[in-house]
């Protein structure tokens, strides 16, 4: 077995980002590194392969870089939860707490067909907040979500609790 790049290490602090008080998680030296960022990807793809995905549901902006290269390197697709008046065609839309500010989601009424096998992506899980939105997203067009993946999870603020129920699993916890 080859010995595995030290993902965590190509993470930058950021301190009092957007916020004073919030240590942004940038992860834009670990998708700049060649073979950082395709290791990232084949341990995402290692963990959500079984899982049997038929849809990558990622939300921008960092959600789209993992969540493409994932839906790529498993062979399934890639759907997209944005922000409102982003999206062209129909949508519904899912409201939701944020560490920093209160947001929503949308997604296409299409997306998802009845059924579909879901894994929700993200680069850091916080307070679940997001990630919540996008499984009640999937499951009110009647898709299942098999599972919540992230490269980042700050167990600090419990997200996980928010989205109890799911299997969840992160590359990195802080
Ligand atoms: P949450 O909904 O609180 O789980 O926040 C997750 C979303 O906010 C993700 O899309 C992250 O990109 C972003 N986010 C929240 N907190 C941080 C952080 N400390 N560093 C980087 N991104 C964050």
């Amino acid at each position: 077995m080859t010995e595995q790049l030290d993902l965590a290490a190509l993470i930058r602090d950021v301190p009092d980002f957007p916020t004073e008080g919030i240590v942004f998680k940038d992860v834009m030296p670990l998708i700049a590194d060649p073979a950082a960022f395709r290791e990232t990807v084949d341990r995402l793809a290692a963990w959500a392969g079984p899982r049997a995905p038929d849809l990558i549901l990622g939300a921008e902006a960092r959600g789209f870089i993992f969540g493409g290269a994932l839906a790529y390197a498993l062979g399934c697709g890639f759907v997209t939860a944005r922000k409102p008046g982003k999206l062209p065609w129909e949508t519904i839309e899912a409201r939701y707490d944020l560490e920093y500010g209160t947001d929503s989601l949308e997604v296409h009424v299409d997306a998802v067909t009845p059924g579909a096998r879901v894994i929700v992506l993200d680069d850091v899980l916080a307070t679940g907040g997001t990630a919540g939105a996008k499984i009640e997203l999937v499951e009110r067009l009647g898709g299942v979500v098999v599972g919540a993946l992230f490269v980042i999870e700050l167990t600090f603020l419990h997200g996980r609790d928010r989205i109890a129920g799911t299997d969840v699993h992160a590359l990195i916890a802080y």
